[in-house]
């Protein structure tokens, strides 16, 4: 009796062997990046406490309304699959000490992993979706806001994306510049409110700030004519955000100030930014962040300043494979690749693992599964291996080994057994 093929949730992809290489490419250039900063890696659940993120991220948040997975354990817990990794950040911080004394106020952090929104899949907008995140704590002025800056664009660069993304960034001001702004926005935007799309007349009283955020055309229009929040800026948030620029423009590092840029979560204040791509249609925001100074005492900690961002590695990997970035090699599965003719087996192991102790960075793959010389070729060339090595009977007796080379106009010749590393080397 025929089953129906069993599918994977809708929105939750499959990482297949012939993509992986580009998402390690990818990570490994980020982590390197990171370390070279000095940043440190931290690890958290994938599944924490709903309240968590219900307070670190803020009711009126598209995210905590209806984008959560959300469900009730065998113990009668109320669970949720992380969204983001801020909340839970702090709350490791918190729960293991790491901004406790003086000693380690300040922490600099990084992590990976998959998030879970959702949301309607698209290209670019999935429900399990993955982030590099970075965390800062204890650090209150603009010189981090700054690094973290630096930090982004030097990635990009080191992965030749620099040219197909643009910093955009903008202040929140604190929280009382915020109380002010809102209440004129909110004003204005009832004068308006038929002329705005749905989603946004919902927004006025709920969440004001997020219809600058709106992608309606007719929306948009409206807000042409809608106060700033530079109206309302507190004099410290003013000086820090002139701080920054300056920082910005002396490492010259390109960027628009653009005043609608608000974050979609609750506890962003000053500094805010986003990495834009026009390459990626719709979903062209690559990394977000900024500070969010009042989140560590929301969540039951000492006040501790913050400031983070998280880069989306889908939109990344889309972007790097659309601008043909990605170097063709990381693509092998095999430097070299060991043929075996005839009863030869023993020996072929041997070799292998001779060479794998002696060059323990070369990607060694000795065939398996028999077969033809010819069907043997045609794998090793498959594999991308630059280097085929033929063990056979004949060449056994007479203690050699076969070397052919796969992308070079080179002649096949045979090397002593124990010459055999010097060359590979
Ligand atoms: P968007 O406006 O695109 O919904 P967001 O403001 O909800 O983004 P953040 O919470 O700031 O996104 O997450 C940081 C980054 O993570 C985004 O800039 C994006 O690159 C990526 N990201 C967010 N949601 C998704 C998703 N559903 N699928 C893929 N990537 C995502
Ligand atoms: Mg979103």
């Amino acid at each position: 009796m025929a089953t129906t093929p069993l599918q994977a949730v809708k929105g939750m992809n499959d990482l297949l062997p012939s993509e992986s290489p580009v998402w390690q490419f990818f990570e490994s250039k980020v982590v390197e990046v990171l370390h070279s900063y000095g940043y440190q890696e931290i690890r958290f659940p994938i599944l924490e406490k709903t309240e968590l993120f219900q307070r670190g991220i803020g009711e009126v948040t598209d995210i905590v309304e209806k984008e959560m997975y959300t469900f009730v354990d065998k113990g009668g817990d109320s669970l949720t699959m992380r969204p983001e990794g801020t909340a839970s950040c702090v709350r490791a911080c918190e729960e293991n000490r790491l901004l406790f004394d003086r000693a380690n106020l300040v922490q600099k952090l990084w992590y990976t992993g998959p998030m879970f929104r959702h949301e309607r899949p698209q290209k670019g907008r999935l429900r399990q979706f993955h982030q590099i995140g970075v965390e800062v704590f204890g650090l209150q002025g603009p010189d981090i806001d700054a690094e973290l800056l630096l930090m982004t664009a030097r990635l990009w660069q080191e992965l030749g994306i620099d040219d197909a993304v643009a910093l955009q960034i903008n202040t929140l001001g604190t929280p009382q510049s915020r109380a002010d702004y809102r209440q004129a926005l909110v004003a204005f935007l009832n004068q308006h409110r038929t002329e705005l799309d749905e989603d946004s007349q919902r927004r006025i009283d709920r969440n004001p700030l997020r219809v600058l955020d709106s992608k309606d055309p007719k929306t948009q229009a409206v807000l042409d004519n809608a106060p700033t929040l530079f109206d309302h800026l507190d004099e410290e948030s003013r000086e820090h955000f002139d701080q920054l620029k300056s920082i910005l423009d002396a490492m010259n590092i390109p960027y628009t100030v653009n005043p609608r840029l608000v974050r979609g979560l609750d506890y962003y204040g000053k500094t805010v930014f986003e990495w834009v791509t026009t390459q990626l249609g719709a979903q062209g925001t690559v990394c977000a962040g900024g500070r969010y100074d009042g989140l560590v005492e929301e969540l039951g900690g000492k006040p501790t300043p913050g400031v983070g961002f998280a880069m989306g590695i889908e939109r990344l990997i889309l972007l790097l494979t659309e601008l043909n970035v990605v170097p063709e090699d990381i693509f092998a599965s095999a430097d070299v690749y060991l043929l075996v003719a005839g009863d030869v087996l023993n020996d072929a192991f041997a070799v292998a693992e001779q060479i794998r102790s002696d060059l323990p960075y070369l990607r060694v793959q000795m065939h398996c599964g028999g077969g033809s010389f010819k069907s043997q070729m045609k794998k090793a060339d498959k594999s991308g291996a630059d280097i085929a090595l033929i063990l056979g009977e004949d060449e056994l007796k007479e203690g050699v080994i076969s070397v052919k080379y796969l992308r070079e106009e080179k002649p096949q010749h045979t090397v002593k057994l124990n010459e055999l590393i010097n060359i590979l080397s």
